[in-house]
């Protein structure tokens, strides 16, 4: 297990941290904005086009070059994309060496720093080559945050609202502090954000290796990870969770409580509108989703606040739920 240190002034142990790196990884925008975490760090191109197989062994190239051994560890100094490519290059280099982790995206704060994932893109899937390989400490320092682009705040919060669904104090929180998220207030953001950590950090204990109960963390994600490979990736991941959420709640809304749809629904239409692709494009790629068995797509839903159940459908049941859904969402 990774040790997990959480704050809004942790910037000196993070230098102490990365001190004790034998190598940096971070990219271009990171590189930029913050010189002093990355003076002599090996610079990828910012985005998800270079989480490919090059670019990782072009890492473990430099580290070669830069002669770590195995009791060297590095460092991951940026979002989602450069924390899986380092993690995975540490994995790889000479059979697994330590690895730090400083994610500076809300999204990589809130989730993906936490589980050890690491993984690169190949033949057009999405983290089809990785290992479970955790980074010995993740330095999250919420001020990172000051220099987010609008779209990476919504990205975090779409992990960060799906997260709210696994714990009632998170929930109260996320929707009592919603126009402060929304304004991209720090203190909202920041206490939403520790809170999520904390129950992240307490499933991947439970399963580390993604067995049973982490299945709980694919709430909105069949359907995201669909829009999100038939709109060809426009948008940001976290959005299309957002969206996912709706359409999933909407298609299941008999399993939730009423008040709590109601309530979920409205919490989301203020972080996002409804996704417009139709049933048959979204079941088309949510066939394959990894979750599936006997031919029915998975879906995980919030019966209640912290208690997910998992709902099977076949895929023609799918189709009619989510375009059902659909047209009833249009009227609301
Ligand atoms: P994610 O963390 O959302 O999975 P990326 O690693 O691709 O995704 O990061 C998203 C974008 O945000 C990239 O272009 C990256 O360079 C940029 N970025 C990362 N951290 C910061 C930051 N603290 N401030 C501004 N831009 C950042
Ligand atoms: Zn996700």
């Amino acid at each position: 297990m990774s040790r997990v240190y959480v704050g809004k002034n942790i910037e000196s142990k993070i230098k102490a941290a990365l001190d004790g790196c034998a190598f940096t990884v971070t990219d271009d925008n990171v590189a930029r904005i913050y010189p002093e975490f990355t003076r002599g760090a090996y610079v990828i191109e910012h985005g998800e086009k270079n989480k490919n197989k090059d670019v990782l062994f072009d890492i473990i190239g430099a580290m070669s070059d830069a002669g770590l051994t195995r009791g060297d560890r590095i460092a991951a100094v940026g979002g989602g994309v450069v924390g899986d490519m380092a993690g995975l290059a540490a994995a790889l280099y000479v059979r697994g060496i330590d690895w730090v982790c400083v994610p500076t995206t809300l999204l990589a704060m809130a989730d993906s720093c936490i589980g050890g994932k690491t993984a690169v893109d190949f033949r057009g899937v999405k983290n089809l080559a990785g290992a479970f390989h955790s980074p010995r400490e993740i330095y999250i320092s919420a001020r990172f945050v000051d220099t987010l682009a609008d779209r990476e705040f919504l990205c975090g919060f779409g992990e960060m609202i799906k997260t709210s669904m696994l714990d009632p104090h998170a929930y109260e929180l996320m929707r009592k502090s919603a126009d402060g998220l929304l304004a991209h207030d720090f203190e909202c953001v920041y206490a939403l954000l520790n809170r999520c950590v904390e129950i992240k950090k307490r499933i991947v204990k439970t399963d580390p290796k993604e067995k049973g109960l982490r299945k709980i963390l694919n709430v909105g994600h069949t359907v995201g990870h669909a829009l999100e490979s038939v709109d060809g990736f426009r948008l940001s991941h976290g959005e299309y969770v957002l969206k996912g959420m709706i359409a999933e709640f909407s298609m299941c809304k008999y399993h939730m409580p009423p008040s709590l749809y109601g309530e979920a629904i409205e919490t989301l239409r203020r972080f996002t509108v409804p996704p417009r692709t139709s049933g048959r494009a979204v079941c088309e790629t949510a066939v394959r989703d990894k979750k599936n068995t006997d031919g029915k797509i998975s879906l995980m839903v919030p019966v209640e606040i912290g208690r997910i159940e998992e709902v099977r459908l076949f895929p023609d049941e799918f189709i009619s739920r989510y375009d059902d859904a659909l047209k009833e969402l249009k009227e609301i």
